[in-house]
């Protein structure tokens, strides 16, 4: 084994860091692969040369000792003076298993013939995709909550072949590569992994003749139809989780979730503002000066009364507790908000001409505190 410098070997400076020795020996690994040059002695030298060097360098109290003392510093058994030896290898799983979304890359992509994905994802049961349903609903029903009948497409069970993927009068039959185990075992070198059999893509059994319906995969685009209960208090962006309504699972894996995303339309009257309701209500000036009760709209349907001090200005607002939005899966509601605004009225009749002239006589004698106020603009 060479007697090359750890650093050299993997072409990183001495102050690399622990990501750039990663990315360093990942290139090298795939480069001099063993799987990826059959009978090249060399690359095999320099795989192992490689591997022995990120052993080292990418565990901080080995590379420290390595730096102060060279290969000595390492002492027996790590990879120094025994070559490649047993347990290296043991340790080279670990690697292995860290570079496993790389391997998994080059294995399943350009060696056709080779074995398939490290685990990870693509070959066997696959869990099915969820759904993202968007529902526009009113203030009103989200205040109260309602029961809505939506309809989805999605990746069903094939009708034809009940999701087997044979077609009819045939049955899927035993993967003879895997024997039904889904799962091969393949051994190199020093290389021992089992893969997700190429041959059924880990189902156990192969289709001598496909659905024709769903071209074997088992599944088929369906309409359905769902009731989907929206509890009171829903905001823009809720999302309700339905379980297992989402997309069919692939080989046998279990079917995705449905995500109901609501929307609240603008309402006419209210606004909302968490789950406090803002309303203006005009009422007229006489009302202001006097006082007197009120019926406000609410979002329940209903109205309530309320009462308005005498001597209310344009701009005050009150507060009608707990006449607000509820609280998803919890108790009480928040408050809604009354703000008045005081109408001037027009087109006068006579008589009211009359007795507002009189009025105004009679304030403006009184009262004098009609002075100048100073705002900002
Ligand atoms: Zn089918
Ligand atoms: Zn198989």
């Amino acid at each position: 084994m060479a007697e090359a410098d750890y650093y050299k070997v993997l072409g990183v400076a001495r102050d690399a860091s622990k990501d750039d020795i990663k990315k360093a020996y990942r290139k090298m690994a795939i480069k001099y692969h063993p799987d990826k040059n059959r009978g090249d002695a060399s690359a095999e030298e320099k795989f192992k040369e490689a591997t022995e060097a990120y052993e080292v360098l990418s565990d901080d109290e080995k590379r420290a000792m390595y730096d102060r003392f060279g290969k000595a510093g390492l002492g027996a058994g790590a990879g120094a003076g025994g070559g490649f030896g047993h347990k290296a290898y043991t340790d080279f799983s670990d690697i292995f298993g860290d570079l496993g979304d790389v391997f998994s890359e080059f294995f399943g992509g350009s060696f056709s013939g080779g074995f398939g994905g490290m685990g990870g994802r693509g070959r066997g049961p696959n869990r099915g995709s969820d759904l993202r349903y968007n529902l526009e609903i009113s203030l009103e029903d989200a205040a109260l909550g309602k029961e809505v009948k939506i309809e989805i497409p999605r990746q069903d069970t094939c009708d034809t072949c009940g999701g087997s993927g044979a077609k009819k009068g045939s049955s899927p039959v035993t993967c003879q590569t895997c024997g039904g185990m889904g799962q091969v075992r393949r051994t190199q070198g020093f290389f021992s992994i089992t893969t997700t059999c190429p041959a059924c893509n880990g189902r156990g059994q192969t289709i001598k003749d496909a659905c024709e319906s769903c071209r074997g995969s088992g599944v088929m685009e369906k309409r359905r139809t769902l009731n989907i209960k929206i509890p009171p208090g829903v905001e823009s962006g809720s999302r309700l989780k339905v379980n297992g309504e989402g997309e069919a699972g692939l080989n046998g894996g279990p079917r995705g979730d449905l995500y109901v995303v609501t929307h609240i339309k603008r309402h006419a009257t209210f606004e909302r503002q968490g789950n406090d309701l803002l309303v203006q209500v005009n009422i007229p000036i006489t009302t202001g000066i006097l006082g007197g009760e009120i019926e406000v709209p609410t979002i329940d349907g209903k109205a309530a009364r309320m009462k308005i001090p005498a001597g209310t200005e344009s701009g005050q607002i009150f507060r009608l507790k707990g006449k607000g939005m509820p609280y998803v899966g919890g108790y009480g509601k928040g408050d809604q908000h009354v703000l008045i605004n005081l109408k001037t009225p027009r087109n006068l009749s006579k008589r009211a001409k009359q007795l507002v002239e009189e009025l105004d006589k009679e304030i403006r004698e009184h009262q004098a505190d009609y002075a100048t106020t100073k705002v900002g603009f």
